[in-house]
């Protein structure tokens, strides 16, 4: 490290209390999704105290899927009803969102990203630090044993909803960058700070930044990378599906015509159905695992005593960015979701065929490897701050990172404090020392990366 990287560890060193304490309000201020605003309005208070231009912007959702037909999402509300409340036979449109019932959802309307510039003194590299101020709910409040928005300390650890997936990680963002300013440092590229809404379940806060045109040579995401010294370079994609299967409804006394079968449960023909989606996962997974398959939930029929007319199942196929990034995975695996259910050999589900539906679709990401100067600068950071070797991975679930680099065109890594295990769990937590460390590590990012060291 040079005397400026020194300089700038010993500042974080000696305002760990204040990080602290900042985190605390931010964790303390619900941002469950589609109620971004107040804490947007915290961090802008807080950004623009050391002098950090602001600007609200919500995400244009005609734009979005304008531009991006093949990865736009309905937006998203943690609630029960509104959070993935439509379906698709294979793509979303704006017209379907604007012809449904959910009006809260068929804009942004007060839920603006906030971005925070910072202009270059000219001949460095630009930089975007993106990171979602949305978490998604408490869920059972009974099961929690921490307040989950008191942000209780015990341990080194902070306790509350949002707390690692990611409000630590917008409090990393938002003090690196303050110990720059404060230490007066320039730097030479463009910084953007970015605070987006709706990442969970939909991605539209970063695909509304993607549309809006905010661009950068690279791209830092910051949320929970791994205990400080994992990077992630990729993200898996997942695709949401819903088949629907239809029986006959009979009373069980009466299931026999004769010779002839009459009642047909759902419920038995949802065995071969699930039985063809994990043999197609299992031939997918042949050689390497490229697919995780989740039959989630499972719903049918109505007595004990007859055959079910309906059974819903749901699930989730996340899958590794093998099988393609960008539109091109998520079409991948729905013509493979989509064969597994509709050639089946069955009678039955030959004259009755199910009905299969897309929740939500996310595509994978993997960042180009002839385009890594950012993963080098992040890893040599976490060398030289740290004294450890750093680890690359892929995310195991979805991550913004794939609207930065696959449908914007910046090459975008992940690295932020905390581990995505902790996240939407009840008793989500922070580790203090990951948060402090992670602080250091992206400003000396910042520092190098800006201007081209
Ligand atoms: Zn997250």
């Amino acid at each position: 490290m040079d005397r400026i990287e020194s300089q700038i560890v010993q500042y974080i060193d000696g305002h760990k209390e204040s990080y602290i304490a900042f985190l605390q309000d931010l964790v303390r201020i619900p941002s469950i999704t589609g109620y971004e605003k107040d804490a947007q309005e915290f961090v802008r208070k807080k950004i623009e105290e050391f002098g950090v231009e602001t600007e609200f912007l919500e995400p244009d959702l005609k734009k979005m899927f304008e531009k991006f037909p093949e990865v736009a999402q309905v937006p998203s509300i943690g609630e029960e009803g509104l959070d993935m409340p439509l379906m698709t036979d294979d793509k979303f449109t704006y017209e379907q969102i604007m012809a449904s019932p959910y009006d809260r959802l068929k804009s942004y309307k007060d839920r603006p990203n906030l971005i925070g510039r910072i202009k270059g003194t000219g001949g460095g590299r630009s930089l975007i630090l993106n990171g979602h101020i949305d978490t998604v709910p408490i869920g059972d409040r009974s099961k929690w044993k921490h307040d989950p928005f008191g942000a209780e300390i015990e341990d080194g650890k902070m306790y509350g909803r949002g707390s690692v997936d990611m409000k630590g990680g917008i409090a990393t963002m938002v003090f690196a960058v303050e110990a720059l300013q404060k230490l007066g440092i320039k730097l030479k590229g463009d910084l953007m700070m970015q605070s987006v809404v709706n990442e969970e379940h939909a991605g539209g806060g970063s695909l509304g930044a993607v549309a809006a045109g905010l661009t950068a040579d690279a791209a830092i995401v910051v949320e929970p990378s791994g205990n400080n010294y994992m990077v992630e370079d990729g993200s898996n994609g997942g695709v949401y599906w819903q088949v629907v299967i239809k029986g006959r409804e009979a009373h069980a006394g009466y299931r026999w015509k004769g010779k002839e079968l009459y009642g047909v449960s759902a419920n038995e023909k949802s065995s071969l159905v699930i039985a063809s989606l994990l043999k197609m996962e299992s031939e997918v997974n042949k050689d390497e695992t490229l697919m995780s398959f989740c039959v989630g939930k499972l719903h049918g029929g109505t007595y004990a005593t007859a055959s079910a007319p309906e059974c819903v199942i749901n699930g989730v196929a996340y899958f590794y960015p093998q099988l393609g990034t960008g539109p091109a995975g998520i079409n991948k695996v729905k013509k493979l979701i989509r064969d597994a259910v509709m050639n089946i050999d069955d009678p039955w589900l030959k004259a009755n065929p199910p009905e299969l539906k897309f929740q939500h679709y996310d595509d994978a990401y993997k960042l180009d490897s002839s385009k890594d100067a950012v993963m080098q600068t992040v890893k040599g950071c976490i060398r030289d701050v740290l004294d450890k070797e750093p680890g690359v991975k892929v995310a195991g679930g979805g991550c913004d990172a794939r609207h930065l680099g696959n449908q914007g065109g910046i090459p975008a890594v992940v690295y932020g404090p905390g581990t995505a295990l902790l996240a939407h769990s009840t008793d989500e937590y922070i580790e203090l020392d990951d948060y402090i460390k992670a602080i250091k590590v992206l400003a000396v990012a910042i520092y190098r990366w800006c201007n081209g060291i």
